[in-house]
């Protein structure tokens, strides 16, 4: 393993590698951003080794990267990852685009990206002796934590907003996990999902509380590279809730400019909702940390993103651009999506295209290259 440490990303505070280390202790208490800790890893001892695993490597799975893991050993959970990479012309042809791709994750395990995520979470919970995992979630984190806990036959506790659709409720019940409904929206069932967690002792599934989540993530962006041939696109676009996942994909992308295997890093391009953007607000320049109406795009309505200081320093690496869109504008991109290029996304993943199209409204893409990054979408989900 090739990790060297923990670092604060509020207070720059450095920690030993602990699998059980969750926010930064010297920032706790403190009003405002959380003290999300990174993982550090030593670049020039593992790039001669990713680079020899992935020559002689067979797997496709998120741990075909592990020596840019936190974690040494694979224990046979799930497969996430290894998802396609769809080239669409069409819709590249109408954004003026010079090509365009569709990173499809609904074709993970459990029809998410977050299954990324969650690989390396129950990976590391299993390793450490536990047997139950917790998290909260608009939905499909949720659904994803269940259904790998299912396989592995342990204990699976999430903590869903009041506002949760019955098609989620039913993945959920589906799987067997133990669903608690809070009274209140994602932000309250947040915080009542980390209070059941320490009370009993369960490995959290939080991705901007567990630093180690993130580093599955980021397999997302080091795959879309390796599909491309290690020729890096001038874009890449992804929808923002907690800021994780973009977060995420900036941390990859720099990482692999870092042990060689890619000559420069996209710019990465965030889409929020026009109804709750706290995130856009704050890269332009606003001091706000809480927004809110409300917005189809459930999985991206998080009012007070946790994970804001990881997103914002990868959106200024990559000269990055936030947006954000209303839901008739997402609702056209879904339909377009399917039609022209035979992908079922979910709503929320949908606002990636709507994106594009109102960032070429305001800027040629002319002789760009795009990949965006379709999250999730699940063969009944609602149109
Ligand atoms: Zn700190």
């Amino acid at each position: 393993m090739f990790v060297t440490g923990l670092r604060c990303f509020r207070c720059g505070a450095k920690y030993e590698m602990d699998p059980k280390a969750y926010t930064c202790p010297a920032c706790s208490g403190n009003r405002g951003d959380e003290g999300i800790l990174d993982v550090q890893y030593d670049y020039s001892a593992a790039k001669a080794m990713i680079h020899s695993t992935l020559h002689k490597n067979g797997r496709h799975d998120v741990f075909r990267f592990l020596p840019l893991l936190p974690t040494s050993k694979t224990i046979g959970v799930l497969p996430a990852g290894g998802t396609p990479l769809i080239p669409v012309s069409g819709l590249a042809a109408r954004l003026g685009l010079q090509s365009l791709f569709l990173k499809d994750e609904t074709r993970n395990p459990t029809r998410c990206l977050k299954d990324r995520a969650t690989a390396v979470a129950v990976t590391m919970a299993r390793a450490h002796g536990y047997r139950d995992l917790y998290c909260a979630s608009a939905g499909n984190a949720a659904i994803s934590l269940a259904g790998f806990c299912a396989h592995q036959g342990i204990g699976c506790h999430v903590f869903v907003p009041r506002e949760i659709s019955q098609t989620r409720l039913n993945w959920l019940r589906r799987y067997g996990a133990d669903v608690h409904i809070s009274t209140g929206n994602y932000d309250q069932a947040y915080d009542e999902a980390e209070q059941a967690g320490a009370e009993n002792g369960w490995y959290s599934r939080n991705c901007a509380f567990n630093p180690f989540l993130v580093e599955g993530k980021k397999t997302v962006a080091l795959e879309i590279s390796e599909q491309l041939g290690w020729q890096v696109r001038d874009l890449i676009v992804a929808p923002v809730g907690d800021g994780c996942t973009l977060g995420a994909i900036g941390k990859g992308s720099r990482e692999l400019n870092l042990v060689r295997l890619t000559d420069r890093i996209p710019r990465l391009i965030g889409v929020q909702s026009e109804a709750v953007q706290p995130l856009v607000k704050r890269y332009h320049g606003e001091a706000v940390r809480e927004d809110g109406g409300t917005t189809q795009a459930e999985s991206i309505a998080v009012r007070r993103p946790r994970n804001a200081l990881r997103l914002l320093y990868e959106m200024r690496a990559s000269h990055g651009h936030m947006l954000a869109v209303s839901d008739e504008q997402i609702s056209a991109a879904q339909r377009l999506l399917a039609q022209e290029a035979g992908v079922v996304s979910e709503f929320t993943s949908a606002a990636t295209l709507a994106g594009l199209f109102q960032l070429a409204e305001s800027e040629s893409l002319a002789n760009q290259s795009a990949v965006l990054v379709i999250t999730g979408g699940r063969l009944d989900c609602d149109f």
